[in-house]
């Protein structure tokens, strides 16, 4: 499952950067989850629960915000939303998207996301 993998290098990345606070508890992990990343919520939140078991990050909460997809047009300069996705895009394995305006080639400036936003933690005093 590759959700295992994405979480578990993302808690031993937070892990890290824990060691330099005195956390007592962590509430909340943000994290954020492009929508070309094929990684599904359910199963990240699976993995997540697995992973910090024995962690300071045991019992927090893993909310997932997903990044939409957007591209920037090399023809015409375009830059926004793919709008023409087809519905079974994701069943493609090398996905072409194409600038919704002139059709020509684009460069995916968004929707690849996979990384950690922001921790709320509680210091002790
Ligand atoms: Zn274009």
């Amino acid at each position: 499952m590759h959700e295992v993998s994405v979480i578990s290098n993302m808690v031993d990345a937070i892990l890290r950067e824990l060691e330099n606070y005195n956390v007592e508890k962590v509430e909340e992990v943000n994290i954020v989850i492009g929508d070309l990343t094929s990684l599904g919520p359910e199963q990240l939140e699976f993995a997540y629960e697995i992973v910090t078991k024995g962690t300071v990050l045991e019992g927090s909460k893993l909310v997932i915000e997903s990044e939409k997809v957007a591209v920037r047009c090399n023809e015409c300069g375009y830059e926004g939303p793919a709008e023409n996705l087809e519905s079974d895009f994701f069943d493609h394995s090398i996905p072409v998207i194409a600038c919704p305006k002139c059709g020509g080639g684009v460069d995916i400036i968004a929707g690849q996301a996979c990384r950690v936003r922001d921790l709320n933690i509680l210091e002790v005093e």
